[in-house]
């Protein structure tokens, strides 16, 4: 039995330790295959994105740890790259020389605010209230609607491997009175995405970063059930930004995915994904 994790972040950008700090947590908690996906530079600069500059000592320190941790542990060269609406996605020129072994695409940013000054979704309460307000007049309807709109034009899109953390906008619409995640109309935008997620045959990450906290998945567990019957391809990613957050709440996520009735999850093995049996122990 072992583990994996395919998302994850060190001091490349926003995770708070080196690469190797978090080799050495993952390989004595049964982490058997272990990807980086540090937050891939915007073409405008932030304080928790990768420097474009930085790529090359990126890849060195990753080349280095291989090697040193050959035998104890798969590790795997991985970015997460943001989707932002006309402005970044797996197309930029940033990305056209990159040897990955595979890549996350993931939303944090909605809407634009003004030049070089997006609306995080991802961030703090106020900041996420603030826009809501100024775009969609404080209803969460409508910034779910526009949230999974813009989640469809990055699937059509494609050119990616996993979706990561799929309905991130629950992690603060849950504080809204109003909205709850069964709620039909939810559920039914929920649904349509998922639908092209499989149509597309992209991987969705089981995001397990809130669930300590928040006690959350990202996608919800609510949506487990309809996830299995599409038979879409998962596997568990931790998110981690701290090295003792690398296999946070995977007992718990893997016990609740095998009790939904999935089977298998996506790993890769060396370039190739595979579906690999598992159950609340770990994958087999
Ligand atoms: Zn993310
Ligand atoms: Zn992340």
């Amino acid at each position: 039995m072992y583990l994996s994790n395919y998302h994850s972040h060190c001091t490349f950008c926003d995770g708070r330790s080196s690469m190797e700090d978090f080799v050495k947590f993952a390989i004595p908690h049964g982490i058997k295959k272990y990807g980086f996906s540090s937050h891939a530079p915007l073409p405008f600069l932030t304080k928790w994105t990768m420097l474009a500059d930085d790529f090359a000592d990126y890849e060195k320190e990753f080349y280095r740890l291989k090697l040193k941790y050959e035998g104890q542990i798969e590790l795997y060269l991985g970015l997460e790259v943001d989707f932002i609406h006309n402005c970044s996605d797996i197309e930029n020129e940033f990305f056209s020389d990159k040897k990955l072994d595979y890549t996350i695409a993931s939303i944090h940013y909605l809407d634009k605010i003004s030049e070089n000054n997006y609306w995080s979704i991802d961030g703090g309460f106020r900041e996420f209230d603030a826009g809501l307000n100024l775009f969609f007049g404080g209803d969460i309807r409508l910034a779910c609607k526009r949230f999974f709109e813009i989640t469809g034009l990055m699937l059509e899109k494609g050119g990616f491997d996993i979706v990561g953390h799929f309905d991130k906008i629950t992690y603060h619409a849950l504080k809204y009175k109003d909205f709850n995640v069964t709620d039909k109309w939810f559920v039914d935008m929920v649904t349509v995405s998922l639908q092209l997620v499989k149509s597309k045959g992209i991987i969705l990450e089981i995001n397990t970063k809130s669930l300590a906290e928040y006690g959350i998945t990202f996608p919800h567990a609510a949506f487990y059930p309809v996830i299995n019957e599409l038979q879409i391809p998962i596997h568990v990613n931790s998110d981690c930004h701290y090295p003792n957050h690398v296999d946070a709440g995977f007992r718990q996520t893997y016990m609740e995915l095998k009790q939904t009735g999935f089977k298998t999850m996506r790993q890769l093995f060396d370039k190739q994904w595979v579906d690999v049996e598992f159950d609340e122990n770990g994958l087999k």
